[in-house]
């Protein structure tokens, strides 16, 4: 058994990180300035968007998205259940309705199929989520999102670096990234709203500073009046430069973090396909470039004789970490009490729900850190059924 604890992800920081951050700590300005608006054009030419602002996380990003858009009460949002709950919290706190979506058994991401039946006169927005380093559908979404006039919102929360059909996720339409520590890249905490709609760009941009025209940088630093006017109220979701300095020493590395996940994820399918119990989620069919964010297996409940949990917990036993991405949304407690949903609605969602775990993934990971894995599932199960 493994005598270190193995996290089932890691972030990937070193001197290069350290000494940004010291840098910044120095240079006697910590918040929002020089380096945010550095990382934002950076972070446009890395994925080619019309244009990108940083913000304090994915969630804040995704209030001032729905904030921008106007959505409110009446409204309805067609999302996955199978997501964060933060994008349902928000719809909710934003007085909205959330309708979910059931996913693609395989890959857990909405498709046009499953949205579509779902579109009232109400819906205003749809949220499809690029699902652990795979992109969704987008061709048939967007195409959907369009004929019908509805805002279209990709969760791009996995997604840094991802393609779709030979384009990078953040390029197109409005997505949004986050950098929380398990992301392929992080601020520590933070997020990017990347969108080619100039005029809802500068919604958020100003949303995500107390609504006010120009940010505590341009007051101080480019000599703008520091009597600057609110246009609307808005929120505090500022990425400060602390921040900013590590995300831009990420955003360098990215590529080589991503190539890393995916030889270990290849890896990984190799070692488990000798096992009859575990099944990975799999990769769309059609063109894409998979970053590999999580590693998601489901257990075979019946064939293995145990729950996803119990396998989790003799995991952790182990000295292995393991995720859980993630408890359908509805299937949380006050969702549960909240939306009734029509039995068998949401059949893939629920059954996946039941049987996926994240296995650690992440780049500084070796080869063997994978074979401990991999052999501590194998012999949990084989445990298990012999006893059984
Ligand atoms: C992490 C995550 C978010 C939220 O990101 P934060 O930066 O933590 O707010 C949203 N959606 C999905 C799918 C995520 O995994």
């Amino acid at each position: 058994m493994r005598t270190e604890f193995l996290p089932f992800s890691r972030p990937s920081l070193s001197e290069l990180e350290i000494n940004a951050v010291s840098d910044v700590l120095r240079s006697g300005w910590i918040t929002t300035g020089a380096l945010c608006a550095q990382f934002e054009d950076a972070f446009t030419a890395y994925t080619g968007a019309g244009g990108s602002v940083a913000v304090c996380s994915a969630t804040g990003g995704m209030h001032c998205v729905l904030q921008a858009l106007g959505i409110g009460p009446g409204d309805e949002v067609i999302t996955p259940s199978m997501t964060w709950v933060s994008t349902v919290n928000l719809v909710c706190l934003m007085g909205a309705t959330p309708v979910f979506a059931d996913v693609d058994r395989e890959t857990l991401m909405v498709t046009r199929e499953t949205i579509e039946p779902l579109i009232t006169e109400r819906t205003r927005a749809i949220i499809p989520v690029h699902f652990a380093g795979a992109p969704a559908e987008m061709n048939g979404i967007r195409k959907l999102a369009q004929e019908r006039g509805i805002a279209l919102i990709e969760d791009a929360a996995h997604a840094a670096g991802t393609e779709y059909e030979g384009e990078r996720i953040g390029k197109r339409g409005t997505a949004i990234f986050s950098f929380h520590p398990i992301k392929n890249m992080t601020t520590g905490e933070g997020g990017m709203v990347c969108s080619d709609d100039q005029d809802l760009l500068a919604k958020v941009r100003s949303l995500k500073f107390h609504g006010l025209g120009v940010d505590a940088y341009d007051r101080q630093i480019q000599g703008r009046s520091p009597q600057a006017q609110v246009l609307q109220p808005g929120y505090k979701y500022n990425l400060p430069d602390i921040s900013a300095a590590l995300g831009l020493c990420q955003l360098t590395q990215l590529p080589q973090f991503n190539e890393r996940r995916a030889e270990l994820a290849s890896y990984y399918r190799a070692r488990l396909s000798q096992l009859k119990e575990i099944f990975p989620i799999q990769a769309p069919g059609y063109p894409h470039l998979h970053t590999w964010h999580l590693f998601i297996v489901r257990l075979d409940i019946d064939r293995a004789k145990m729950s996803r949990d119990d396998l989790m917990a003799a995991l952790k036993r182990a000295n292995i970490g393991s995720g859980f991405h993630f408890r359908a949304v509805h299937l949380h407690d006050y969702y549960k009490k909240t939306f009734f949903i029509e039995p068998g609605a949401l059949a893939n969602t629920e059954w996946n729900s039941e049987r996926i775990l994240s296995l650690p993934l992440f780049p500084n990971m070796s080869y063997s850190d994978v074979d401990d894995v991999v052999d501590a599932v194998q012999a949990t199960i084989r445990e298990k059924c012999s006893n059984s």
